[in-house]
């Protein structure tokens, strides 16, 4: 089989498109045949240097992918050969004290594909059958692994962290990223108001077209003051953001009192001033979250279902062109997901 993988830490010369053995499947585990997969930031982050995660080299890269059951156990119940499957990327040890309470997505030795074992830019992978969900019907491959990172990590911001209501007011900043486009989505679904932020405008009219209801310039315009201008001087209850020190200020200042920051990134550094005193006084939560567990990536796929969402696919590039899809995803242009097709 064709597989991307990174053999040092660089740029694009460490990402080598090879063939290799397909993988051998253990009982418990599913052969997947993968037609798809989706470009992540950690991607990058792996290729760059992998600091903190235990890793092998060489490794295959990617964390998300949709593809069709080859082979599994013959007493198996809920999955069957040849049905779409979509990818749930970690997997946990189900031993810990976080495992046993239910939460594995905080398991101390969880271990994310692409990151800490061979992931889904491979035409085949073998994964727990408990990694796999049936695919939203309506969606194709693309689209479906696109849900298993951004969208999973979104889901649990707005609903497990920030407990987000309908009625609500949700702030993005950096629209035309993976997380920010899936929080949009799924926040405009579930009937709560949202504001975004991008520095292009081309960016926000795109937001503005899938149903954001104010776009903010965050180079031109001072966006605390905006938000406050666009929420009658109130500020929003919920902040959704990964850019980090750029733009935590006006985070911060966009918030209502009590209002949630929840962040899942720090793209332009990852110390900014904490701002103690507006903390305590206006009462405000901090939170941080990544990824999402089994349960919630079930209630994700549910409601992706439910409400027709589907995900914002930016480009497609065939294996063979990964650094192009490499090269683009670090440029920052992109608007929504870039996939990888994998057949
Ligand atoms: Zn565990």
């Amino acid at each position: 089989m064709k597989a991307v993988f990174i053999t040092g830490h660089g740029g694009n010369e460490v990402v080598e498109v090879r063939d290799c053995e397909r993988p051998a499947r253990q009982p418990g585990e599913a052969l997947v045949r993968l037609h798809a997969a989706t470009l992540n930031q950690v991607d990058l982050y792996m290729r760059n240097s992998g600091a903190g995660i235990t890793h092998r080299l060489p490794q295959i890269m990617g964390l998300d992918g949709a593809g069709i059951v080859e082979e599994i156990d013959p007493d198996e119940k809920l999955l069957s050969p040849g049905q779409r499957v979509v990818v749930y990327p970690g997997i946990t040890c189900g031993r810990c004290e976080f495992c046993q309470r239910g939460e594995g997505v905080l398991c101390t030795k969880m271990q994310l594909l692409g990151e800490h074992r061979d992931g889904t830019f491979a035409q085949w992978i073998s994964v727990p059958a408990r990694n796999l969900f049936p695919m939203p019907p309506g969606l194709g491959f693309v689209q479906a692994a696109a849900l298993g990172v951004n969208h999973l990590t979104a889901w649990r911001m707005l609903f497990t962290k920030a407990r987000l209501r309908p009625w609500e007011t949700v702030l993005v900043f950096g629209i035309g990223g993976g997380v920010s486009l899936a929080a949009m989505q799924l926040a405009k679904a579930y009937g709560a108001r949202v504001i975004v932020t991008s520095r292009e405008d081309t960016k926000l009219e795109r937001a503005l077209a899938m149903g954001a209801d104010h776009g903010i310039n965050g180079k031109t315009q001072d966006v605390a003051k905006a938000v406050l201008s666009h929420t009658g001087g109130r500020g929003v209850d919920v902040v959704i953001e990964n850019v980090g020190e750029a733009v935590w200020p006006s985070a911060m200042k966009s918030l209502v009192r009590g209002g949630r920051l929840v962040t899942c990134g720090a793209t332009t550094g990852d110390q900014p001033p904490a701002d103690l005193r507006r903390i305590f006084i206006r009462q405000l939560q901090i939170l941080g979250s990544t990824l999402g567990d089994l349960s919630e990536f079930r209630d994700l796929l549910a409601f992706v279902e439910q409400r027709g969402i589907v995900p914002v696919i930016d480009s497609e590039f065939a294996i063979d062109r990964v650094h192009e899809a490499l090269s683009r995803l670090e440029s920052g242009v992109q608007f929504g997901k870039i996939g990888l097709d994998l057949r």
